[in-house]
């Protein structure tokens, strides 16, 4: 299919709106991604047409959401390149597959192991792993960041060591969009032994991860940041580590026999998903993922890029304007600043110009404590903005500066 972004357009009904009397201007995607029809289609489907408990029922609708929410999760298995559908757990989200690992891991380390993570993550691949920390007594070392944004692999190289344990870091930051070189990461981490679990939160949106290729351990996304709905996500685990893991819950679905005495588990993937799913979550998010592969990620991926050159070139021009975060390897994200004026006030001015841009520490504080700020505006782009959005932001941008200086 030919890439025609009016008519990608078509297919995301918010974007018709206006905000404060203008068209909007969305972009705000690394945050969470607008929904296409196909995926706001498809949750009216489930919940009109055959909404009903999975795995448990004979009935009819019950079959019919069972099939449906396996073959979501066969989307996702295919999607990423899984060898076995039972190693993808549907999860909230990137938070809890996140939270589920490290809770996981309290009982295979001990004092004296260590934990890696990046100076680029967000706050949930970090809270959960110093909440690891305070339960197991490990030590914590971060891989630093250089004034690009770039990690210092260097640095990596020293921290590694036969007492690392687990790495974890994201594949493309969120505050900056740094894309991390995480085949490399993992290949150093597995010379030393250690596992590696890799947020893929802001990159599933823009590329296509192949988890086999990668020999990565864990990779966790969230639908709402690939077109799907909130609420729902995956945990890829390779096999042999999820057989290891504990249970993160208990309750109904993730069971083999239950008795006062004894209670055994279900095999994978039930053993992760105890309650009642988001069903209509899982079912979109494999919608959500049929909707990027028809636009296919090639196109994706070259339209993003033109924007992200574009957009880089007209803000620049701004005097005054710094960007952060230039490394080369970077996804359609611009975190910046005007000298002397606070982000917050860029993002209210231009939200009364109808575009909705980020403000803040972006929920990664230690980024904006290296560069000894309180935080940025961020642009993020996604397929469906255009050229003229980019103007009409960086029109928005100077009209925010001349009222603020
Ligand atoms: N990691 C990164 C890099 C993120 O950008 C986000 C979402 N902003 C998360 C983790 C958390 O994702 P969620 O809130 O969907 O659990």
């Amino acid at each position: 299919m030919a890439f025609n972004v009016q008519e990608i357009r078509n297919d995301f009904p918010i974007l018709q709106r206006e905000v404060n009397g203008k068209p909007l201007v969305y972009l705000d995607n690394a945050a969470t991604a607008q929904k296409p029809q196909a995926v706001i289609d498809c949750i009216v489907d489930y919940y009109s047409t055959y909404n009903a408990n999975i795995h448990r029922g004979v009935h009819t609708l019950s079959q019919e959401a069972t099939d449906a929410y396996e073959a979501a999760r066969k989307s996702v298995q295919e999607h990423f390149n899984i060898k076995h559908d039972h190693e993808v757990i549907f999860t909230a989200g990137t938070t809890h597959g996140i939270n589920l690992v490290a809770n996981g891991f309290t009982g295979f380390l001990s004092e004296g192991d260590e934990i890696i993570v990046s100076a680029l993550e967000h706050h949930s691949n970090i809270v959960p792993w110093q909440m690891l920390c305070e339960r197991t007594g490990v030590q914590l070392k971060v891989i630093p960041i250089d004034e690009k944004g770039v990690l210092v692999l260097s640095e990596y190289e020293k921290l590694l060591s036969e007492n690392t344990k687990l790495v974890f870091v994201n594949h493309i930051s969120n505050a900056l969009g740094t894309i991390n070189p995480i085949a490399k990461i993992i290949e150093m981490a597995h010379q030393q032994g250690a596992a590696v679990l890799v947020d893929g939160a802001q990159a599933c949106s823009h590329i296509k991860p192949d988890l086999q290729a990668l020999d990565v351990d864990f990779y966790v996304t969230s639908a709402h940041k690939m077109c799907g709905p909130t609420g729902v996500g995956m945990l890829y685990g390779k096999e042999t580590w999820l057989n290891k893991l504990p249970p993160y819950q208990g309750g109904g679905e993730m069971i083999a026999e239950v008795t006062f005495e004894k209670t055994t588990y279900a095999g994978l993937p039930h053993k992760f998903e105890a309650g009642t799913p988001n069903i209509a979550g899982g079912i979109a998010f494999g919608a959500a993922i049929d909707y990027l592969n028809t636009i296919g990620f090639d196109q994706i991926e070259a339209h993003e890029h033109e924007l992200l050159t574009y957009a880089t070139e007209q803000l620049t021009a701004i005097e005054g304007l710094k960007i952060y975060g230039t490394g080369v390897d970077k996804t359609s994200v611009i975190s910046f600043n005007i000298e002397g004026i606070h982000p917050y006030d860029i993002g209210t001015i231009v939200d009364k110009l109808g575009i909705a841009v980020r403000t803040g520490h972006h929920c990664a504080q230690p980024i904006m404590d290296y560069y000894k700020i309180p935080g940025t505006v961020r642009a993020s782009f996604a397929f469906y903005n255009t050229k003229e959005e980019v103007d009409a932001l960086v029109a928005a941008v100077k009209k925010a500066k001349t009222m603020l200086t």
